[in-house]
C-alpha cells in the first residue's frame, strides 16, 4: 500500500431533517474512498448542532463553537431549519452564524448535468451543462441592516439596505477570475442589475473591469440578472462561470440546480479563499421535512460537496475518482425518486460503494 499523504480532520454537522441521512451517506463512502485509494486518511468528528441542541440549550451552536471550527481543516454540513422554528432564526442560528465570523465570503455550487438523469436543459441543448456560480457570501443584500418603523400603520416603512464594499467586491471578483482561468473555457459573466440600481451594482460593474485587467486570458462579459434568466435557458451552453450578489445568486443557483436535475445533487460549498479558517461544504438542498425519515433523500448532493471538499484540500485526484464513480451509478440508472427512479438513499450510496470498490 502506498503510505498515506494527508490526513484530514473533518467536522460533521449534519443538523436537521435529511441533513442526517445525507451527511451520514457522505462519510460512508468518503470513508470507502479513503480505505480503496490509500492516498489519504479522513477523520469526521460528529458535532450535535441544529434544532434539537437549539431546543436544549436555548442556541444553535454552543459558545465557543468558531474555536472548535477552527481546529479542523474543514467542515461537512447537512441543512439546518424544522417546521416549528421560524426559518430566520434557524438559519442566522447556525450557518450564517459560522459564515460571517469564518470569513466564508465564496460561495461556489457547480451545476452540471449528469448522464443517464433527465434535465430540461438537455431538451434545449443536448450537451447539457458545466457551470460554476459564485456567489457572493458575506455582504450585499443579505447584510441584515435596516429597520421598521410606524410599526402596523399605514404607512408603515421597511428598510433592507444591501451594503456593498470595494474590498468585498473586488476580492470575490478575484476568485471568481481566477476560478474561471482554471476551467478550460475561461470564460466568465459578471452579472449586476446596474441599469436600476445605481451605486452598488455600479461600483460591482466598475470593480470587474479593473480586476478583469489582471487577466486577459478570461473572456468576460457583463449581464443585467434578468437578461441573465433568459440566457441560461435559451443559450444555455453559452454559459460557463458566473459570479454575483448574494441575492441574485442565491435565485439563479436555485434555478440553474432544478435546471440541471435536482435540487437532490446540487453542492456548494462556503470557502475562505485565504485559507485562514476552515471551509464549510453543504449541498444546497435544506431539510426537506416532506421526506425526512422516508430513505429516499437524494444523497449525491452531499456526497458531491464532500468530493468538493476533498478537492478543496488538494485531494483532487480523488475527488475526481469520486465524481467519475457517481456519474458512472446515475448512467446505470440507481436514482432515487427526484431523478424520476425508485432508489433509496441506502441504494444509491451501496451503488456508488460498490463502484468505487470496482473500479479502484
Ligand atoms: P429549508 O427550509 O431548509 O430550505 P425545505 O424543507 O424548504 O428546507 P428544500 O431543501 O428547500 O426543503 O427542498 C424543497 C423540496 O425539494 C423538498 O421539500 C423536497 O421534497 C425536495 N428535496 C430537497 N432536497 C432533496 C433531496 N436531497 N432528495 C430528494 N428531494 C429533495
Ligand atoms: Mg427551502
Amino acid at each position: 500500500a502506498v503510505t498515506p499523504k494527508s490526513h484530514y480532520r473533518i467536522a460533521s454537522i449534519p443538523a436537521d431533517g435529511i441533513g442526517q441521512e445525507v451527511i451520514g451517506a457522505a462519510i460512508e463512502v468518503v470513508n470507502a474512498l479513503a480505505k480503496t485509494l490509500q492516498t489519504f486518511t479522513i477523520e469526521f468528528e460528529h458535532l450535535p448542532w441544529g434544532t434539537s441542541y437549539y431546543k436544549g440549550h436555548g442556541r444553535y451552536i454552543p459558545e465557543g463553537a468558531l474555536d472548535t471550527l477552527r481546529s479542523f481543516d474543514a467542515g461537512l454540513f447537512g441543512s439546518v431549519g424544522a417546521p416549528d422554528v421560524p426559518d430566520h432564526i434557524s438559519l442566522w442560528g447556525l450557518l450564517l452564524a459560522i459564515r460571517g465570523p469564518l470569513q466564508l465570503y465564496a460561495n461556489v455550487r457547480p451545476v452540471r448535468t449528469f448522464p443517464g438523469t433527465h434535465s430540461p436543459l438537455k431538451t434545449i441543448d443536448e450537451r447539457g451543462v458545466d457551470w460554476m456560480i459564485i456567489r457572493e457570501n458575506s455582504e450585499g443584500e443579505y447584510a441584515g441592516q435596516g429597520g421598521r418603523s410606524h410599526l402596523g400603520q399605514a404607512w408603515e416603512t421597511a428598510t433592507e439596505v444591501a451594503i456593498f464594499t470595494r474590498i468585498g467586491i473586488e476580492r470575490i471578483m478575484r476568485f471568481a477570475f481566477e476560478t474561471a482561468q482554471s476551467r478550460p473555457a475561461k470564460r466568465l459573466t459578471v452579472v449586476t442589475k446596474s441599469n436600476s440600481m445605481r451605486n452598488g451594482m455600479v461600483l460591482w460593474d466598475e470593480v470587474a473591469l479593473e480586476v478583469s485587467k489582471d487577466f486577459p486570458d478570461v473572456q468576460w462579459d457583463k449581464m443585467l440578472v434578468d437578461a441573465m434568466t433568459v440566457r441560461m435557458i435559451a443559450k444555455p451552453y453559452s454559459i460557463d462561470t458566473i459570479v454575483g450578489t448574494n441575492l441574485h445568486m442565491d435565485i439563479i443557483s436555485d434555478m440553474a440546480a432544478a435546471l440541471a436535475g435536482s435540487i437532490g445533487i446540487a453542492p456548494s460549498s462556503n470557502l475562505d479563499p485565504t485559507r485562514k479558517n476552515p471551509s464549510l461544504f453543504e449541498p444546497v438542498h435544506g431539510s426537506a421535512f416532506d421526506i425526512t425519515g422516508k430513505g429516499v433523500a437524494n444523497p449525491i448532493a452531499a456526497i458531491w460537496s464532500a468530493a468538493e471538499m476533498l478537492r478543496w484540500l488538494r485531494a483532487s485526484e480523488a475527488a475526481d475518482k469520486l465524481m467519475a464513480s457517481i456519474e458512472r451509478v446515475c448512467q446505470s440508472g440507481t436514482l432515487t425518486p427526484d431523478l424520476g427512479g425508485n432508489a433509496t438513499t441506502t441504494d444509491v450510496v451501496d451503488a456508488i460503494i460498490n463502484d468505487i470498490y470496482q473500479f479502484y
